[in-house]
């Protein structure tokens, strides 16, 4: 099973790229972040403690992701392999995946792809892409620096977990959609 991890900051084009590659490398695309915002459409218990914390753009705690990740993995064995995109975002959320895959699927991730973006262009991109997503948490300069606060204090760190195991590869996401996508395959067509 082909496990691949989608890795960067806030608005780095996580979600958009794993969108793409899902289709073309048949993997099942799980965002942890659009999982969230299902269960806050929907009013879950779930949704209602994870609002609290997405709406000040802080990490939702790591075992209510990691429940909700396996419960989603669960549902989806049968499918031939997945990318990630927002999990794991702590170095203990890395390690709950290892176990998890493991116990779910005697597996483990294949890579680690990481999309480099400078800061101002990751506020530029949210602000923008804010209009037509509707999401609270893109409108607000304050909240989007704060995801960018968290991201460098707890997740950027967890790319070590993943050069340890010679799994990790950088890439530059500052291009157009198609070069880094083109450059994102390339990648894949390696490792998997
Ligand atoms: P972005 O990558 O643009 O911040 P996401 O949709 O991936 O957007 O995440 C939105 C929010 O969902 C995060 O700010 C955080 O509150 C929550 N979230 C998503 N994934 C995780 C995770 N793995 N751990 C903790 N919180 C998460």
């Amino acid at each position: 099973m082909n496990i691949i991890v989608l890795f960067g900051p806030p608005g780095s084009g996580k979600g958009t790229q794993a969108e793409i590659l899902a289709e073309k490398f048949q993997l099942k695309h799980v965002s942890t972040g659009d999982l969230f915002r299902y269960n806050m459409k929907n009013n879950t218990p779930l949704g209602i403690e994870a609002k609290s914390y997405m709406d000040k753009g802080s990490l939702v705690p790591d075992e209510l992701t990691t429940e909700m990740l396996k419960d989603e993995l669960k549902r989806n064995s049968e499918q031939k392999g997945f990318i990630l995109d927002g999990y794991p975002r702590t170095t203990s959320q890395a390690q709950a995946l290892d176990s998890l895959l493991e116990e779910l699927f005697q597996t483990t991730v294949k890579v680690t792809i990481a999309l480099n973006v400078e800061d101002e262009t990751l506020v530029h991109r949210i602000k923008k892409r804010s209009i037509d997503s509707g999401r609270s948490d893109d409108a607000d300069e304050n909240i989007i620096r704060n995801r960018i606060k968290e991201y460098y204090d707890k997740t950027a760190v967890v790319s070590q977990y993943y050069i340890d195991q010679e799994k990790f590869v950088d890439i530059e996401g500052e291009g157009n959609r198609e070069e880094i996508t083109a450059i994102l395959s390339d990648v894949l067509v390696k490792w998997i």
